[in-house]
């Protein structure tokens, strides 16, 4: 019977360790790391998507400028055909030389935005086939994971199982006791091993033992630790 007990504890162990292992799946981490790129990829193409928009509504709008200020150059230039007084010829000069200069940062600032549009484009089409990797990447560590939880609970469905039968060997009253254990401390049940129990990793006194052995050869090498109060089976 006190073998039972023991059986029944590291079947337990077996099964908080398969539990932890199943929280701490590194599975996961790829999962959530996977997740994660490809949240920042679609951040990423927003953004540039975005500034695109930007970028083309701001060529649009110099663009249109420029018809402006060119209809009016060619207005100026016409009056300055027809003027006769050097007063007003020299104004109609001086206005046009600075439609020129506004025309000509505007040409500037069209082509800078050209440029930017132009990179943005090329960015936004590495984006683009980034897309099937990342997203095959992460169906990729969703199935590993899947697949990593699913046989932990195959192991875990088995060793319930031999749970079952191991629990109905266990004598009722040590049982329970055992279970009583098992809230509070992770090992309820070991081993003396030599002067030690196993579940405290105390030295028992020689006296100690001698009750122990003596409680031991009368319920089927079942006692009690005096140090922790876990069932020492000897
Ligand atoms: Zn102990």
């Amino acid at each position: 019977m006190s073998g039972s007990v023991l059986e029944l504890q590291a079947a337990d162990t077996m099964s908080d360790q398969l539990r932890h292992r199943r929280e701490v799946l590194a599975e996961r981490e790829q999962v959530q790391a996977a997740k994660n790129a490809l949240l920042r990829w679609n951040e990423a193409r927003t953004v540039v998507r975005r500034r695109l928009d930007e970028l083309a509504a701001e060529i649009q709008k110099i663009e249109d400028d420029n018809t402006k200020l060119d209809k009016q150059r060619d207005k100026l230039h016409a009056q300055l055909k027809t003027v006769i007084a050097p007063r007003e010829a020299e104004a109609l000069q001086h206005e046009i030389a600075t439609l020129t200069e506004q025309r000509s940062a505007s040409d500037d600032a069209e082509l800078e935005a050209l440029e930017e549009h132009s990179r943005l484009e090329t960015q936004l089409e590495e984006l683009l086939g980034q897309e099937e990797s990342l997203t095959n990447e992460y169906l990729g560590a969703e199935s590993a994971l899947a697949e990593a939880e699913s046989d932990i609970d195959g192991e875990l469905e088995r060793i319930a199982e031999r749970l079952k039968g191991l629990r109905a060997d266990v004598d009722k009253p040590v049982l329970r006791k055992y279970d009583r254990l098992r809230k509070n401390y992770v090992i309820a049940a070991a081993p003396l091993s030599g002067s030690r129990c196993e579940g405290c990793h105390l030295d028992l006194s020689a006296a100690e033992i001698d009750d122990v052995r003596e409680t031991g050869a009368k319920n089927d090498g079942v006692a009690e630790c005096p140090q922790c109060g876990r069932l020492l089976i000897v």
